[in-house]
């Protein structure tokens, strides 16, 4: 239930929505339910403004569940380009596969059916339940949390993963009505992610400035995190990965890239046969006798 400063928020938060939500394409009931499951895998860890043009391609190319299933992995992980976290494009195509088996290519309409896809998770689940097919529920994302955290409890959200009490909030704040519910998700992570963002909230331009608590607060410990803050990128296991793959995509359709050129994409040639390893490990990379290697057919 929410009381009368909940729904002022509510009230101008959809009213931002309407007039400030960016125009993502797989927005405004212009996708099919696996186009939005798309893109929320796809900006799990990217961000959503850089996922339009690999989403549009890939949704071309691969309209359904059905198509993906078919591809070829080589082509999936080629495809999946620049995203990052590559083995995601592998568990996207799994999902698909058990959705061209299971449920004759159509995504199902529950949330314990959906996650229990490979590669689904809560908020996945959760975001297209809500998103694609209209039905009430609480999506808890990072952004969200942070924007409840700070508007409703004057606090700074501290990452780590969802606690108990900030589930049972999202649960209250959320909308008696499905239609309301699925603006009030929306609006909360676009705030999140445009305008109350971790380091530097733009509290100026802000919608629900006047009701804000942490505002109102002094915003005690912006930026305050629970969790180590990100991996450089330089020098990492990542970056090798990166560059592996990238060598990899730009080779003809079939071809291999021998141990020479492998061996000349990084230095440090332990951690190199490490990344090699792991990308074998995780099915992105095929490795022959001979050290070389290809993506997966
Ligand atoms: S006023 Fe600032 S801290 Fe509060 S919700 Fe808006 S952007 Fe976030």
């Amino acid at each position: 239930m929410m009381n009368d400063t909940d729904t002022d928020i509510a009230l101008r938060l959809a009213a931002w929505w309407e007039s400030n939500a960016r125009d993502l394409p797989w927005r405004f009931g212009r996708a099919t339910a696996w186009g939005v499951l798309v893109s929320e895998v796809m900006s799990q860890q990217t961000q959503m403004s850089r996922v339009v043009p690999y989403w549009t391609a890939w949704m071309e190319r691969w309209p359904d569940a059905r198509a993906l299933a078919a591809a070829p992995k080589a082509e999936v992980i080629t495809a999946w380009g620049r995203l990052g976290y590559p083995r995601r494009a592998l568990r996207l195509q799994e999902c698909a596969r058990t959705v061209a088996e299971r449920y004759d290519g159509e995504l199902p309409r529950t949330y314990d059916e959906l996650v229990a896809l490979p590669g689904v998770g809560d908020y996945t689940a959760s975001a297209v339940m809500s998103f694609a097919f209209g039905e009430r529920i609480a999506v808890i994302d990072t952004n969200i949390r942070r924007v409840l955290a700070r508007a409703f409890r004057g606090e700074e959200s501290l990452g780590g993963s969802a606690s108990q009490v900030e589930r049972e909030m999202a649960r209250r704040l959320l909308p008696e009505s499905d239609k309301v519910s699925v603006v009030w998700n929306q609006a909360v992570m676009e705030l999140g992610a445009t305008v109350c963002m971790a380091k530097a909230p733009l509290c100026e331009s802000c919608p629900i400035a006047g009701q804000c608590a942490f505002l109102r607060n002094g915003r005690p410990g912006l930026g305050q995190r629970r969790t180590r803050p990100r991996q450089r990128f330089q020098g990492t296991d990542r970056q090798v990965r990166g560059l592996v793959l990238e060598a990899l995509r730009g080779l003809p359709s079939g071809g291999t890239l021998e141990r020479a050129r492998v061996e000349r994409l990084w230095e440090d040639r332990v951690q190199l046969d490490a990344c090699v390893a792991s990308l074998d490990d995780d099915g992105l990379v095929e490795m022959l006798p001979d050290g070389s290697l290809r993506l997966p057919e």
